[in-house]
């Protein structure tokens, strides 16, 4: 698989779910080698819907009811935003 597929998949995911277990695929292909931001650009991936956070810091896509978090050590994840429309670790709500 070449780095152009990869982003490939990336740009062609159809869901925020598969997006994120896309990342970890990839991930764990790559792991040791580089980092996944040499073989993705994680500052475009693609969103699905919804509107856009605000605090975007480890936030790296989301869709109307969700967001894809990743902490420092790669461990992609989706989840569910606070009622504020933020991911729950960014919270403003009163
Ligand atoms: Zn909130």
């Amino acid at each position: 698989m070449t780095i152009t597929t990869k982003q490939q998949q990336v740009n062609e995911a159809s869901t925020l779910a598969g997006l994120a277990s896309l990342l970890h695929t990839i991930q764990t292909e790559i792991d040791g080698e580089c980092n996944i931001e040499n073989v993705v650009d994680l500052c475009s991936l693609p969103t699905f819907g919804g509107a856009g956070v605000k605090n975007t810091d480890e936030v790296w896509s989301w869709d109307e009811c969700a967001v894809l978090v990743a902490n420092c050590y790669g461990k992609w994840a989706v989840q569910d935003r606070c009622s504020c429309g933020e991911a729950t670790r960014h919270c403003i709500c009163e």
